[in-house]
């Protein structure tokens, strides 16, 4: 076939699809325990909600979106990411009104065009818990606990918390000047990006992966050391917050992420076994996202975990991913005679209904049942615990034997008693 998957993203087969139900399980119950409300959101939103909440100036918006205009021109994005999207939910339903708080979740597909590779895709998905309505530190404590909590029940091992304040805009400014003061001292020695950057988000020069630009960033002054008292008080209050609780943590001057709306809090959690790609959730507060769309002043703070990465942890690190969901029971035809064929149909339905999980011969190509032989290798194969012989007696009745796979053993049994007998022996 000639047609195949666009570039940059992939199938999730069924050999993989439930380790990520196991991981979304994991995340919900976890999110439940926290106070977070799973919401459903939109894939396309309008790209104004993108240019202006996450900023033209980051790479999202300037290279990565993917933008279309619909059939009555109106200007769409595929979200590149759910914060922005569930603040414009949060304002339009009204969930934060009246000083109300709202502790929200979700999950799914995300979309941005940058260069695939390892653990990266065009199209990702994301989990997302966002905290709207509260600017105390207290939020920004919990919001971290829960992405380190996720990660504990999933046994991920390795991991450090790293954090930074990237203050608001009384003293960013301040810092903006200082940065900018470090850099152009030193313009020579920038990438091509960098110089940009240096015109349009100097804070962004920080997270440059280019060798000189990095040990320029190393050396350049720290955004802690600049704060305004209201962010540094926050600051501590976080830091002495994370520390109760036992989280150990890294500052790292370094750490800005690449979303302009970022006030205070910004952090990552890192896993030692991702190579470069080593963060596997990112967030921070965000208290002018709201205002810079158009909605009211409404403080937040959340964040975002890729599922492929988690995945990739999991597998590096051998966690388990509980037990795949199985078969219970496979029904073999003795023959392909109508009367054998509907009792086993009809077998097989009894026990769904029950809620067994059964697998059946629906036939070769042709639709007529495999053999008999074809049929018990299938039961082998599909590691069920029993599998149910039908077949025509002597007599021309139907009769029904179960096997028991793991002893062998096999019983005559009624059509009606097979459920039972299933389950009792669970
Ligand atoms: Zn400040
Ligand atoms: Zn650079």
């Amino acid at each position: 076939m000639d047609i195949k998957a666009p570039r940059g993203v992939r199938d999730i087969l069924p050999d993989e699809s439930w380790r990520w139900a196991y991981v979304l399980d994991v995340t919900a119950k976890t999110m439940v325990d926290f106070g977070h409300s799973e919401i459903h959101l939109p894939i396309f939103e309008q790209t104004e909600l993108f240019s202006r909440g996450v900023g033209d100036t980051t790479d999202i918006v300037e290279k990565e979106m993917y933008n279309f205009t619909d059939r009555g021109g109106r200007n769409l994005t595929l979200r590149p990411e759910a914060t922005a999207g569930m603040v414009r939910a949060a304002v339009e339903h009204g969930l934060c009104a009246q000083g109300a708080a709202s502790r929200l979740w979700c999950w799914g597909a995300m979309f941005r065009y940058e260069r695939p590779q390892k653990g990266r895709y065009r199209q990702f998905f994301q989990i997302d818990a966002e905290t709207l309505g509260l600017s105390g530190a207290v939020a920004d404590i919990e919001v971290i606990a829960l992405s380190a909590e996720i990660f504990r029940r999933l046994g991920l091992r390795n991991l450090e918390v790293v954090l930074n304040s990237v203050g608001c805009p009384k003293c960013r400014p301040v810092y903006r000047e200082k940065l900018l003061a470090h850099f152009s001292a030193n313009k020579d020695k920038l990438c091509k990006d960098c110089l940009l950057r240096l015109e349009r988000n100097p804070l962004r020069l920080l997270d440059c992966k280019e060798p000189e630009c990095g040990a320029l960033a190393d050396a350049a002054p720290a955004i802690y050391d600049c704060l305004c008292d209201e962010c540094a008080s926050h600051f501590e209050e976080v830091k002495s917050g994370l520390s109760g609780l036992g989280f150990p943590y890294k500052l790292d001057k370094r750490l800005v992420r690449g979303l302009d709306y970022y006030t205070k809090t910004a952090y990552e959690i890192l896993s030692g076994d991702l190579g470069a790609q080593n963060a596997v959730c990112g967030g921070g507060r965000y208290d002018n996202l709201s205002e810079s769309v158009g909605g009211p002043h409404l403080p937040g703070v959340g964040f975002a975990a890729g599922v492929d990465r988690i995945l990739l942890v999991m597998e590096e690190q051998g966690c388990s991913f509980g037990k795949r969901p199985q078969k219970e029971v496979y029904v073999v035809a003795q023959d392909d005679t109508p009367a054998v064929r509907d009792a086993a149909l009809g077998l097989a339905h009894r026990l769904r209904v029950e809620g067994i999980p059964v697998e059946d011969d629906a036939g070769d190509v042709s639709g007529k049942k495999r053999s008999f032989k074809a049929q018990m290798k299938s039961a082998n194969n599909a590691g069920v615990t029993w599998a149910c012989l039908v077949s025509l007696g002597e007599d021309k009745e139907i009769a029904l034997v179960m096997k028991n796979m793991a002893t062998g053993e096999q019983t005559a049994v009624q059509p009606e008693d097979v459920a039972l007998r299933v389950k009792e022996a669970r």
